[in-house]
């Protein structure tokens, strides 16, 4: 008995000796990634494609396909590098890339004048695939490849109508023409000890005077977001975020845990978050304005096969509902706002397609963004360079024209919506007298004062 299970030891260790000297001593086998439409776009000999001198929409889609297809096999394990290209060793990685897309997105981005500035671009389908993304050619210090599309940034003003504008809707606090006053939120000490006020608008001044929250989200007045957040919460907000978006905010989190939320309220009203978010997040999350507001985490892989043909994964869709339909059909009434002529997204109008999106721009130029949406498509531009001017909503619109769209297209309907006129000044439902009317869109059972200052 005793000489029996001591050679069953034996034997066992012999066995992990040869298949750890195999493991070790076997060199990694091709690994081939196909486009949606099965075609090659890679056959990499170490699962890398970083090294390799490859178009930028390639390059950029392969390393991201490449980093999730190791996240499904390692269950999201941390694995070193060397380990994960031993599990993709052999692999076939059926992905969702759509080369025409891609080719498009490049050709308006090479002709565009974030051409030769660092820039990241990512564009979904607004069903939870990444068909196309892009990368300037870059590298970080140690000289590897640093793909702009994966690569996270200040989000900035874009991330406004998902932590603010939204979710306060949804709740009831806000709607179209909410009005709040254009004012500093509070008074803070400079480095000099000085203090003055904050938020800063972008033209550095207050009106002083009532703004609804269309109007406050078109020109992107930073002063209304920040006091809707104030009264909606930045913890219930934050929350909101991680649970539904899984939204990186562990910062912003924990410190308005142990500093309070007042310490938070600018990082996550008006996007200056710890981690940042990559273009790919960002076109993720704004599709659900154009879906029924569902998210769909956009992936890219749709399906890796073993050497053998064996399936080791497949995509399944996982559908979350982070705003209701009624919110995701406002906001993006509203987002179709900031494309329009007065906006600051004004140039990614197109004539004939439903622009609904958002730019961002940080305090000291330090990035430009614009993300948003067409029925068919989502795409979040982001470029550096320190440039004045943000080049983002121009870029997006010839991105969007280069791409295949049915004109016809529009986004889905909502039932319990109804368009209404309402005073620009009060926000409140128009009387006969108010002489600065428009209109905005509403859920059938939200109720509204008639407007008493023009009666
Ligand atoms: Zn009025």
């Amino acid at each position: 008995m005793h000489i029996k299970r001591v050679s069953a030891f034996l034997i066992l260790m012999c066995f992990m000796l040869l298949t750890g000297s195999v493991m070790s001593g076997c060199s990694n086998k091709a690994v081939s990634v196909l486009d949606i439409s099965g075609d090659t776009i890679a056959q990499l000999n170490d699962a890398d494609i970083t090294k390799g001198d490859v178009e930028p929409a390639r390059k950029a889609y392969v390393d991201a396909a490449l980093t999730q297809a190791v996240q499904f096999l390692s269950q999201g394990k941390d694995l070193p590098d060397e380990e994960a290209k031993k599990l993709l060793s052999g692999c076939q990685i059926d992905t969702f890339m759509d080369t025409k897309v891609a080719d498009g997105l490049t050709h308006a981005v090479q002709n565009s004048e974030i051409a030769e500035i660092p820039c990241g671009v990512a564009v979904t389908d607004n069903r939870g695939h990444l068909i196309a993304c892009y990368s300037s050619d870059e590298t970080d210090e140690d000289g590897n490849y640093l793909n702009l599309s994966t690569e996270r940034q200040a989000p900035y003003s874009t991330l406004k109508p998902l932590c603010v504008y939204a979710p306060a809707m949804d709740s009831g606090l806000l709607h179209w023409s909410s009005a709040y006053t254009d004012k500093p939120y509070k008074q803070i000490e400079g480095a000099d000890g000085e203090m003055s006020d904050w938020p800063k608008n972008a033209n550095g001044s207050y009106s002083e005077k009532p703004v609804t929250a269309a109007r406050a989200l078109r020109v992107s007045l930073n002063t209304v977001p920040v006091q809707i957040l104030h009264d909606y919460g930045v913890n219930n907000a934050v929350k909101l975020m991680t649970d539904r978006f899984h939204m990186p905010l562990d910062y912003e989190y924990t410190k308005a845990i142990t500093s309070g939320e007042d310490e938070v309220i600018g990082n996550v009203a008006l996007g200056y978050t710890y981690a940042g978010l990559s273009p790919i997040e960002l076109a993720g999350y704004y599709s659900v304005f154009a879906a029924k507001g569902v998210y769909l985490a956009p992936s890219c892989v749709r399906k890796i096969t073993d050497e053998k043909g064996a399936t080791l994964y497949e995509y399944t869709d996982d559908p979350v509902q982070v705003y209701s339909e009624e919110t995701a059909y406002i906001m993006n009434k509203m987002l179709q706002t900031v494309a329009d002529t007065d906006g600051t997204g004004r140039q990614a109008y197109i004539e004939d397609a439903y622009v609904a999106g958002k730019t961002g721009t940080g305090d000291s130029n330090d990035g430009h963004w614009f993300v948003g949406t067409v029925p068919q498509y989502s795409c979040a531009v982001w470029h550096g360079g320190h440039t004045e001017r943000n080049a983002s909503p121009a870029v997006f619109r010839d991105i969007m024209e280069e791409l295949p769209r049915d004109p016809n297209a529009d986004y889905p309907w909502c039932d319990g919506i109804e368009e209404r006129a309402y005073c620009e000044e009060s926000g409140k439902l128009a009387s006969g007298r108010c002489s600065k009317v428009n209109i905005g869109y509403y859920p059938t059972k939200e109720s509204m004062d008639l407007c008493r200052e023009h009666q």
